[in-house]
């Protein structure tokens, strides 16, 4: 909607309103797209609303808001109490409606972007939502200290391949995965691994079409937001400090630094 009057915001800082517009559109727009859900998809959407559901050692995967948290596990339950080969997405959208419909259970009714608003309504959005929402997963993982560090990784890459929308995207991913992911071991590589992956399709993206211009593709963080992060060698040559790299992702993605500007 072009109408949609510009919410000024932070940029170096994450949104609650951007998380829940993309698991929003993700369970409203993207998953809908299947009008019967079987195989790897059922397994996939499963793997992916039990991590989103989880809570663990006082952390919950999805900071959000405790309506937003209700419904997922509502929806998680349900979910792993189908037993069958395949649900209709209509039976999933009923559930969604129904859930909607119990006090304390609700996602926002729309989409609603803030820290990933774009200069023009095909640019950023949900995309933007989605590394957002998944780098908050892999940051409160490790927080959590869940047992398995491909945990989030996992339902992230198989998400991606049975239902992420933008088809050539899914394919660079999965290409990602299937090439390096067998490296992390931890949940801070987790973490690390995500960061740089999402910066090497920021490098492959730089000047594409798909770029906004007031958002333009960097290496992130910027030495502005983490000097810390950046080593310049004697040669003028740049490398990144993992180390300071792991401590500003987990602080900058951590549940108690996430704004709650512009939610209803
Ligand atoms: P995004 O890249 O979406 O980043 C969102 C926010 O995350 C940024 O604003 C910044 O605050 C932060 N950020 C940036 N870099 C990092 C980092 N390295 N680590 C942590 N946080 C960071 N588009 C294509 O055209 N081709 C593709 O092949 C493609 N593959 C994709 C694969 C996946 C899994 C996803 C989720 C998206 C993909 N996209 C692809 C979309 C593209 O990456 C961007 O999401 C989109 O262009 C919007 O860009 P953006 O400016 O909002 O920033």
């Amino acid at each position: 909607n072009t109408e949609e009057p510009w919410r000024p915001f932070n940029r170096s800082r994450v949104y609650m309103a951007d998380l829940e517009s993309a698991l929003h559109y993700s369970l409203r727009g993207e998953v809908a797209a299947h009008t019967v859900i079987k195989g790897e998809a059922l397994s996939s959407l499963k793997k992916y609303i039990s991590v989103l559901a989880k809570y663990q050692k006082h952390f919950h995967y999805f900071p959000g808001r405790p309506v937003a948290i209700n419904l997922l596990r509502s929806v998680n339950s349900w979910l792993q109490n189908q037993t069958g080969d395949e649900i209709s997405y209509e039976a999933l959208r009923e559930m969604l409606d129904n859930s909607a419909q119990t006090p304390d259970t609700a996602l926002p009714e729309g989409e609603r972007w803030v820290g990933c608003q774009g200069s023009q309504p095909h640019l950023r959005r949900y995309p933007c939502g989605v590394w957002t929402l998944f780098h908050v997963l892999t940051v409160q993982a490790k927080n959590a200290e869940g047992k398995d560090p491909l945990e989030v990784l996992s339902a992230m890459r198989s998400y991606v391949r049975s239902f992420f929308g933008c088809r050539p995207c899914a394919e660079h991913f999965e290409n990602m995965a299937r090439e390096s992911l067998r490296e992390v071991t931890t949940l801070s590589s987790a973490v690390l691994w995500l960061w740089s992956r999402h910066n090497r399709v920021n490098n492959r993206l730089a000047g594409a079409l798909s770029e906004d211009p007031n958002f333009p593709k960097i290496q992130w963080p910027s030495p502005e937001m983490c000097s810390a992060c950046h080593t310049v060698k004697g040669n003028g040559e740049h490398s990144w400090n993992n180390e300071q790299v792991l401590a500003f992702l987990l602080s900058y993605f951590s549940s108690s630094s996430i704004l709650t500007d512009y939610l209803e």
